[in-house]
């Protein structure tokens, strides 16, 4: 039988404030364990949560970001389960009454055109602890200082049909969320994960199969790998006339194969209930219209415009507007006057090359847009030739300097006026005039020694 996979994602986004959710504490990365905590965060009894505003407004900028509906009243859940990294024995979460509904992103499908990719909800929630089980010693430890961090939970409807598509979508979330400044994407810290949930069905049917959900994917590469494994484990299943059982697996990335961990768990099994000690959340209309008004303008216009307002190729404007920081590079050496297609391929080529070949973000770039611009005014001009640039902008992203400094020191410039290059050329014709016979006379190679010797005299 042919099978379609159905994917559907819940993506777990660190928003990017500088204390938790439900008090002070700081959400620094990489402090010693322990040390960011308090009588909140580690769920002392009699203690009560206040809600950090920061995260409201990042959420629903995201929310915002991705076309959903924002809700004028939103609530916590308490969601309990017991865990040795959940102090409190519930994780504060949103359940009926989610702030975001409704929303979608575009992904391109391998026949070309775009599919639309419901978004669910975005919801936000707290951060559990970490435990830490190979410490060495008989024990396991555990790490308080992520608890309470601000987690935003963005879970897909199920319409992404292929573990690329699945990539694909969250590359997307992941430019949103970064573009807009609410989560540094970090996926090696944990910011950014997933958990992936796949089912399959017979091509043309419209019911959904069992799914299986697979827990905390952190880079791309596994959610494409892991999907790929458990898309042929249950093919396989069915195939051989098993059933798909409903269960929790998680992904080995050492031997690229999915486990079972644990039969799935239902919503009644976690007891949810509103948290009675928070109010509802009444986000104000007019607030939500200044957020929405300051958000940036996102990868996919900004791709879009580079296409229709610069004539870039897609390739290389969805290429440039990926990151904010090199579509802001590049839109500031356009507005320095440089022709932008050129500019673009300056960006895409030898800078973004340099800056990896030297480790250097580009924020601490030692060209400043000013002088690629005037650098490519030089070549546009032809007072430099392209070859001439390259190796002026080697200096450059060393030294820093101006591009007409090292030129005119260098004495680089390019001579394009006729009729003074004709002249040197009379003038090395009859200095020459041995080597002009045994050219005459068949010698074709002789024309390298010609022109090496007008190079020499233009320098
Ligand atoms: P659960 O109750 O198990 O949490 P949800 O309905 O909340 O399930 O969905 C969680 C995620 O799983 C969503 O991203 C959703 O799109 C996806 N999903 C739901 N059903 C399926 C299915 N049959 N196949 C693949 N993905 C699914
Ligand atoms: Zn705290
Ligand atoms: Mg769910």
């Amino acid at each position: 039988m042919k099978y379609e996979a159905v994917i559907g994602l819940e993506v777990h986004a660190q928003l990017s404030t500088g204390s938790k959710i439900f008090c002070g504490c700081s959400t620094a990365f990489g402090s010693e364990p322990n040390t960011q905590t308090c009588p909140v965060c580690t769920g002392m009894p009699g203690v009560l949560p206040v809600l950090n505003k920061k995260a409201i407004q990042y959420i629903v900028m995201t929310g915002l970001a991705m076309h959903c509906t924002i809700a004028p009243l939103s609530r916590f859940a308490r969601k309990n389960y017991f865990y040795p990294d959940l102090p409190k024995g519930y994780q504060i979460s949103q359940y009926d009454r989610p702030l975001c509904e409704h929303g979608y992103l575009d992904v391109s499908t391998e026949d070309g055109g775009p599919r639309r990719i419901g978004i669910t909800r975005v919801h936000l929630e707290e951060d559990a602890g970490k435990n830490i089980h190979d410490a060495g010693g008989p024990h396991s430890l555990v790490d308080l200082n992520r608890t309470g961090v601000p987690l935003m939970e963005i879970v897909s409807e199920p319409d992404l049909r292929s573990p690329e598509e699945a990539g694909q979508y969250m590359r997307k979330v992941r430019a949103i969320v970064r573009y807009i400044g609410v989560c540094d994407g970090n996926m090696q810290e944990g910011s950014l994960r997933c958990d992936a949930n796949v089912s399959l069905r017979p091509v043309g049917s419209t019911e959904l199969g069992t799914k299986v959900e697979v827990k905390n994917l952190n880079s791309f590469r596994f959610v494409e790998r892991a999907l790929r494994y458990e898309i042929k484990r249950q093919m396989r299943v069915l195939d051989q006339g098993g059933v798909i059982v409903q269960e929790t697996r998680l992904y080995d990335t050492q031997n690229n194969v999915t486990e079972s961990m644990r039969s799935k768990e239902e919503a009644h099994d976690y007891r949810y209930f509103p948290e009675p000690d928070l109010v509802p959340v009444k986000v104000d209309e007019a607030w939500v219209r200044e957020l929405k008004d300051g958000l940036p303008e996102l990868p996919e216009q900004k791709a879009a415009r580079f296409v229709s307002e610069y004539g870039l190729g897609e390739e290389e404007a969805g290429q440039l507007a990926a990151e904010r920081p090199t579509a802001e590079w590049f839109q500031a050496v356009v507005a320095e006057g440089a022709e932008p297609v050129a500019a673009a391929n300056w960006v895409i080529g030898e800078l973004a090359r340099r800056l990896n070949e030297t480790g250097t973000s580009i924020e601490d770039c030692p060209v400043s847009p000013a002088n690629l611009a005037g650098l490519l005014k030089m070549v546009a001009a032809e007072t430099i030739s392209l070859k001439v640039a390259k190796d002026v902008f080697q200096e450059m992203f060393i030294s820093g300097r101006e591009p007409e400094d090292i030129v005119s020191e260098k004495g680089l410039t390019q001579i394009s006026d006729s009729a003074e290059l004709e002249g040197m050329v009379d003038d090395v014709i009859a200095g020459n005039a041995e080597a002009v016979e045994r050219y005459r006379g068949g010698e074709q190679k002789l024309m390298g020694f010609f022109v090496g010797a007008v190079m020499k005299l233009t320098r």
